[in-house]
């Protein structure tokens, strides 16, 4: 049992043992066959030849015993047996006469033969064979009276006629069964070397058939045991050649396969972001290490669970993005999470699973939750300032008006004889001008900071702006001997905008530029243009004078920013005109820009709306207004 069971499993594992033990089958079986059926023909046809030879030995007998026996010679009888003896095939030979046996002759291994059957009364057959023992042939004969006028023909009489006595020889057939004997054995000895001849060559084939495969083999084992550089040799054109170029090409594409797929799992796994991927089921099949690491838990505790377990209020397969949900930690601890799913198809685009994308927002949201603290402090004490500030400059203003005007009522009051009085009183009115614009820039900066300056856009011709802005800063520009030339075209412009505050800017611009340029030229220059499908108006205001350095220029229009603190002392000032002018414009919807350089002179440009925006085309007129403001 053991035995065949070995047998089976080397029959199981080798092709070559398979192949060789059917082939011997095959072939015994067929030699088997072949053996026995050349056996068959050949012992019949020597059996028949023995028989046709037994046959005419029998009939030549019977008709030499013919004479004798009609005489009743028995010497001539004898004779004839003798000579039949010296056959060596034939055993045993017996003449009967009509009634008794006259003559047995035969070897003395096959005396024993003339007992195993009586001979018989003549004449109660013609002849027959026999089969007495394997090795022994009998043949009967009848011998006839000769034909009456023929009785020295020598013929066999006419069968009508009584039998002269029968003739019963015993024919040897071990000579023919050593002879099958023998052509068995050689004949077997043949098949077998045959046989022997044809498996060994059919071994040799299948070596030689084998061994490329048996390379592969190992070479399918050196791939299997994930060294993916290596490559079959494809030395042959025929199928085990195409099968190894195959199997190279299934290498190489697994080969890209690995890659991508640790590409893949790298990213994956290098992710900041929580990621699940469940199948159709809603069972998680991967996990990263952020989720890991944001969950709480080993792969292990997710791997082959329902996506319940980390959100409880699964959408089941719901695509979406960027939403807040809850996820659920080992220890229960929940973390909102910014969500995003996506559907995974299979190659017929059915359903496959999802891919889950989570953010910690834990840390996000307390970070949100400061800044808006922070931020709502922020908002409330900017509140708080801006209102005590507009207070306290309200308070101001009320009585430094009253000095102002009580020094200018004083100043009318006095007479040639108090000059010197009158020049106090005038420092005085001129100290509280300062102070007054000074407490008016303060209360300005402070409305719109607090979001409570309001601007009333309406359409007003812009000269005679200019020219009252120009005529109040003559006296600067005097003291500094400066030169203003304003250039206009000829139909009077019109902006729409807010008429107080685009003077008040105004003012401050031109001021600024007497202030700054001594024994120089200020020109003011109006044009009209059309930018971001608006038309506007552009008031260019350019000085020779000091000009600003281009680190200067990034803080120019924050509030209280003066940016020289020498100069400033030198020509005074909050440094808050120009934050104001500016936030001015934005809120008419315009803008001021400045260009300088230090020695040479600044320009400023202010752009005032000239028209209010068309209605029809508002949003995206006001789109383009302002990535034009912010690009300029
Ligand atoms: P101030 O009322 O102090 O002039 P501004 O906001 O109007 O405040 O100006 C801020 C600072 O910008 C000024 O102190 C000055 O240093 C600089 N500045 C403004 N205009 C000019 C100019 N035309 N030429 C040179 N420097 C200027």
């Amino acid at each position: 049992m053991k035995a065949l069971r070995r047998f089976r499993q080397l029959l199981r594992r080798s092709v070559t043992t398979r192949a060789l033990v059917s082939s011997l089958v095959l072939l015994g079986v067929s030699a088997l066959f072949l053996i026995a059926s050349f056996l068959a023909t050949q012992r019949k046809s020597s059996q028949e030849q023995l028989e046709l030879r037994a046959l005419a030995l029998a009939d030549f007998i019977a008709k030499q015993a013919q004479f004798p026996l009609l005489v009743g010679d028995r010497s001539e009888l004898s004779r004839i047996a003798d000579g039949a003896l010296s056959n060596r095939d034939v055993a045993y030979l017996e003449i009967s006469g009509a009634d008794s046996v006259l003559i047995q002759a035969g070897r003395e291994d096959r005396k024993a033969a003339f007992g195993q059957r009586p001979a018989g009364p003549a004449g109660t057959a013609g002849s027959d064979f026999r089969i007495v023992s394997p090795d022994l042939l009998e043949v009967r004969r009848l011998v006839r009276p000769p034909t009456r006028g023929r009785l020295l023909d020598w013929e066999t009489g006419a069968s009508s006629e009584a039998p002269l006595g029968l003739v019963r020889m015993g024919f040897s057939m071990r000579e023919q069964q050593a002879a099958l004997r023998s052509t068995l054995l050689w004949g077997s000895v043949a098949i077998g070397l045959g046989v022997c001849v044809i498996l060994s060559v059919q071994y040799l084939q299948l070596v030689h058939l084998l061994h490329p495969l048996k390379t592969l083999m190992r070479f399918t084992d050196t791939v299997g045991s994930g060294d993916l550089s290596q490559r079959a040799r494809v030395d042959r054109e025929d199928e085990i050649g195409h099968l190894a170029a195959a199997f190279n090409r299934m290498v190489t594409r697994l080969g890209e396969t690995t890659v991508s797929k640790d590409y893949v799992d790298n990213i994956i796994q290098s992710m900041g972001e929580s990621l699940i991927v469940v199948d159709a089921s809603m069972v998680i099949c991967t996990v990263n290490r952020a989720t890991l690491a944001l969950l709480r838990c080993e792969a292990g505790d997710l791997l082959g669970q329902p996506v319940s377990v980390v959100a409880g209020d699964s959408t089941g397969g719901a695509v979406q993005s960027g939403v807040e949900r809850v996820y659920r930690a080992r220890n229960g601890q929940e973390m909102p999470v910014l969500f995003s799913s996506g559907v995974l198809h299979g190659p017929s685009g059915e359903v496959q699973g999802y891919v889950w994308l989570a953010q910690d927002m834990t840390e996000r949201k307390r970070v949100d939750e400061e800044r808006n603290r922070a931020r709502e402090a922020a908002e409330q004490a900017s509140r708080a300032k801006s209102t005590f500030l507009a207070n306290m400059s309200h308070e101001l203003r009320t009585p430094l008006n009253a000095v102002i005007g009580y020094s200018q009522m004083l100043m009318e009051d006095c007479g040639p004889e108090a000059e010197a009085m009158r020049q106090d009183l005038e420092k005085i009115e001129r100290a509280g001008q300062m102070l007054l614009g000074l407490i008016n820039d303060v209360l300005d900066i402070s409305k719109i900071e607090a979001g409570k300056m309001d601007v009333d856009l309406q359409p007003f011709e812009v000269s005679p702006v200019v020219r009252d802005v120009v005529n109040a800063v003559q006296p600067l520009a005097r003291q500094r001997a400066n030169r203003i030339r304003v250039r206009c075209p000829e139909e009077d412009p019109v902006a729409y905008a807010d008429v107080a505050k685009f003077r008040q800017s105004l003012l401050n611009l031109v001021n600024n530029a007497c202030k700054f340029t001594e024994s120089g030229t200020i020109s003011v220059d109006l044009s009209r243009t059309t930018q971001a499908g608006r038309d506007w108006l552009v008031v260019k205001v350019a000085d020779t004078g000091i000009g600003i350095s281009p680190d200067q220029l990034a803080r120019l229009f924050q509030p209280f920013s003066q940016v020289d603190g020498s100069a400033t002392r030198k020509y005074g000032g909050s440094g808050l005109g120009l934050a104001i002018s500016r936030k001015f414009h934005q809120m008419m919807g315009g803008d001021i820009t400045v260009e300088s350089t230090p020695g040479r002179g600044s320009v400023f440009t202010a752009w005032v709306p000239a028209a209010p925006p068309a209605e029809k085309a508002g949003g995206e007129a006001r789109k383009r207004e302002d990535a034009w403001r912010e690009s300029s």
